[in-house]
């Protein structure tokens, strides 16, 4: 039993019942994917679960893809099980090594791994090839030769039954000679297609003896020129599972209608000896859809492809090396999904709750830093120039043992602009000619006033200090101010780019209603600045993360950042700017 305080869900009940009924327990393992003869004899599969995570190597992983990562290797950590790493690449057009590569990486940035498990789809062709000389043998599966608008025509529709094929009663004979003669390569693509025998009056029309091999005169990544015929989806699928010995398949709710197909292929399989028993068994869910992004392969293509975002990679984009860099962590990611479970309904989320699980993590272990980011001169007149001193500011608020460090005071900082009025508006505690405020972590100061240019723009604020209103000594109590705003001085700061990224997308839903999505980009999702930060910043290792106070949470951006010249990533801010109200 899986003796876990996770919540529990409808997937992890059918796999308690599984294992009470031993549904699994005579499952023989023969250590590495093969058919049912590889494995005869073979040792008890020790792990009592296998799932697995099936990306084809066509695109970067997303958020969407996150949920099901989660989900399979969650369910195989919890269950002491196995989950699989297979790239499904049985589509010789699309796959590339980039993206496998891409793969690897964002499943062990989530924090799993599938130790020997890795495999490809296209390992098994084989395999596949040889069940679909059995099924034919025995009368499962036959060559169709109609043409594809003749096989529509006579496909039905969901209240109508199909018509027979006038080449379904071919003879075994027959269809074996035509198929091998498609293998063989003696066809031009398109000319004969491999149907199952199923039942062409089924109301499910995926029953409706589908297509599972076709003619394609394609050079695949892997397997090279080797093939002219590959195997479709809905045939490779179930093959690559009970090869592997997956116990749970779990998919998303859009293949539910493939699911009697699935099982019927491998029920086949079975008799003829090719798969073992128990067979896997598909479980649908659902999909994980967000506000505020797109998550269709389709669209990020079209994203990045039209250069609307800097790469797969931009920190806006949805995808996983995207929120990398945005400076995201794998654990709120996986806190997020335990958060929202599992179930069989669709549903939206709202875009909010990601942000507040990414602000609850980095908030429990980001360091605090200083930045001001939109700078303006603050001179503290009676401070004597040339003089310096420290003061301590604590890396946690809330964990004292982090400790303090220093930073430094002078007489010129930078603070940011907002933080000043020359006509102050009503409510406002900050800086204007005559009031009092702290300069946090250091001394109060009164506002004196301020220069301007021949614009009437701010240059700078003059300010006098009380020199015995130092936080951390006794005379600092004496003082009571209404405002505290931060600062760095101006002389040691480390002026430096940052990247104030926002939503991608100002509409809750891109596109909706068939908009155009790229008409809902947000035009101010990417801002660059040039903040000044406290010193210490400037010693920032890629992928760092700090909160700047007031601010909200950044990193250091990995690919961008040199030794001591970081270069920052906003992730998100302090709280959410887009409840109710502004879009
Ligand atoms: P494609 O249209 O290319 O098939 P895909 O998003 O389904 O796109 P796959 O590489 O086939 O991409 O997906 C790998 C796995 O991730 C599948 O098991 C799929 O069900 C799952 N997955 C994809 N999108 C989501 C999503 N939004 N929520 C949950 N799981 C998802
Ligand atoms: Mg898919």
């Amino acid at each position: 039993m899986a003796d876990t305080d996770k919540p529990s869900n409808f997937i992890r009940h059918i796999i308690d019942a599984d294992r009470k009924g031993f549904r699994y327990v005579d499952r023989t393992w023969a250590g590495k994917p093969g058919p049912a003869e590889a494995h005869k004899g073979a040792p008890l599969d020790p792990a009592c679960i296998r799932t697995r995570f099936p990306p084809e190597p066509n695109g970067y992983l997303h958020f969407g893809h996150a949920k099901s990562i989660c989900l399979n290797f969650g369910l195989a950590l919890d269950y002491q099980g196995a989950c699989h790493l297979r790239f499904d690449d049985t589509n010789p057009e699309k796959e590339e090594q980039e993206y496998v590569d891409s793969i690897i990486d964002a499943v062990h940035w989530l924090g799993f791994d599938w130790h020997d498990n890795q495999y490809f789809a296209s390992d098994y062709f084989q395999w596949m090839y040889d069940f679909a000389e059995k099924l034919i043998e025995a009368g499962h599966a036959y060559v169709d030769s109609q043409s594809a608008d003749e096989m529509r025509a006579s496909r039905g529709t969901l209240t109508e039954a199909g018509k027979n094929s006038p080449y379904r009663d071919r003879t075994p004979e027959e269809n074996l000679a035509l198929f091998r003669a498609m293998r063989a390569g003696e066809f031009a693509d398109g000319t004969h297609i491999l149907r199952a025998k199923v039942d062409m009056a089924s109301g499910n029309i995926n029953l409706r003896d589908p297509a599972i091999y076709r003619i394609r005169h394609a050079t695949h990544h892997a397997t090279g020129d080797a093939w002219c015929i590959y195997p479709m989806y809905t045939y490779a699928h179930p093959i690559e599972d009970a090869l592997e010995n997956i116990t749970h398949s779990i998919c998303t709710l859009e293949f539910e209608d493939q699911r009697p197909f699935y099982d019927w292929l491998l029920a086949r399989l079975a008799e003829l000896g090719c798969v073992n028993s128990p067979l896997p068994q598909q479980i649908e869910f659902a999909r994980l859809n967000l506000s505020y992004v797109v998550l269709s392969k389709r669209k990020l293509i079209q994203l990045v492809e039209e250069g609307y975002v800097d790469g797969w990679d931009d920190p806006r984009l949805p995808t996983l090396v995207g929120a990398r860099r945005r400076g995201f962590t794998p654990e709120a990611f996986r806190r997020f999904n335990e958060m929202n479970g599992v179930t069989k309904s669709d549903s939206w989320i709202d875009i909010s709750v990601l942000e507040e699980c990414q602000r609850d993590h980095l908030n429990e272990t980001a360091p605090r830093r200083i930045a001001v980011l939109d700078p303006v001169k603050l001179i503290i007149d009676n401070y004597p120039a040339g003089q310096e001193e420290e003061c301590l500011a604590p890396n946690h608020p809330q964990k004292p043992e982090w400790g303090k460090r220093p930073v430094l005071f002078s007489q010129e900082l930078w603070i940011e602009r907002e933080d000043f009025m020359e006509a102050p508006s009503k409510g406002y505690f900050r800086l204007f000619p005559g009031n009092t405020v702290r300069l946090r972590y250091g001394f109060v100061v009164k506002c004196l006033g301020c220069d301007k240019d021949v614009d009437g723009r701010i240059t700078a604020v003059h300010c006098e200090y009380m020199p015995d209103s130092k936080s951390g000594t006794p005379g600092s109590d004496n003082y009571k101010v209404k405002g505290n705003i931060h600062w760095v001085s101006a002389k040691h700061a480390y002026a430096a780019e940052v990247r104030l990224y926002d939503r991608l997308f100002a509409a809750e839903a891109p596109g909706a209603d068939g908009g155009d999505f790229i008409a809902d980009l947000n035009p101010n999702s990417k801002i660059v600045i040039t903040a000044q930060l406290e010193a210490a910043l400037q010693g920032a290792a890629a992928e760092d993360r700090f909160q700047f106070e007031r601010h909200g949470y950044f990193v250091a951006d990995r690919l961008d950042s040199k030794a001591g010249a970081p270069v920052f990533n906003r992730a998100v801010t302090l709280k959410d700017s887009w409840a109710k109200g502004r879009a």
